[in-house]
C-alpha cells in the first residue's frame, strides 16, 4: 500500500526570482507560470515585472492603433529655450546636448524664414 508516485507534472518546476530589466526589480517566476509557459510552448523566460510587461503592451498597442489608424502621433515635449529660457514645447524629442529654442529666438536666429522674397520664385 505505498502511495502512487506518479508524478504530478508541476513539481519539476521552482519558483524562479528574476530581475526584471526595465525597473531591475525581482520578481518571482512562479512554477504555475512556468507551467503556463511550458504548455504555450514559450521557452524564453519572462524578462519583465508584471507592470512593467503591462505597461509595454500598453505602449505598444497604443502605438499599433495609432499606426493603424495612420494617425501621427502627436509629441509635446516641455522644454526651456536655450537661449531666454522660456518655457516653450517643441512637437520633438530634442536630442541630448542639442540647445532647443523657444520660437521667438528661433526666428530671430533664422530671419530668413519670415521673408517674404523666399516664398515661391
Ligand atoms: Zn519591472
Ligand atoms: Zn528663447
Amino acid at each position: 500500500m505505498s502511495p502512487a508516485t506518479q508524478t504530478s507534472s508541476e513539481s519539476e518546476f521552482n519558483d524562479v526570482e528574476i530581475v526584471c530589466v526595465d525597473c531591475g526589480k525581482k520578481f518571482v517566476w512562479t512554477s504555475g507560470e512556468q507551467v503556463f509557459f511550458r504548455d504555450k510552448g514559450l521557452k524564453n523566460p519572462p524578462k519583465r515585472c508584471k507592470p512593467c510587461k503591462k505597461a509595454k503592451t500598453e505602449r505598444l498597442e497604443a502605438i499599433l492603433a495609432a499606426q493603424a489608424l495612420g494617425v501621427k502621433q502627436k509629441v509635446e515635449v516641455a522644454v526651456n529655450c536655450s537661449k531666454c529660457g522660456t518655457y516653450t514645447t517643441v512637437p520633438f524629442y530634442p536630442s541630448q546636448g542639442r540647445p532647443v529654442y523657444c520660437r521667438s529666438c528661433y526666428i530671430a536666429m533664422n530671419p530668413d524664414i519670415l521673408k517674404p522674397g523666399l516664398r515661391g520664385s
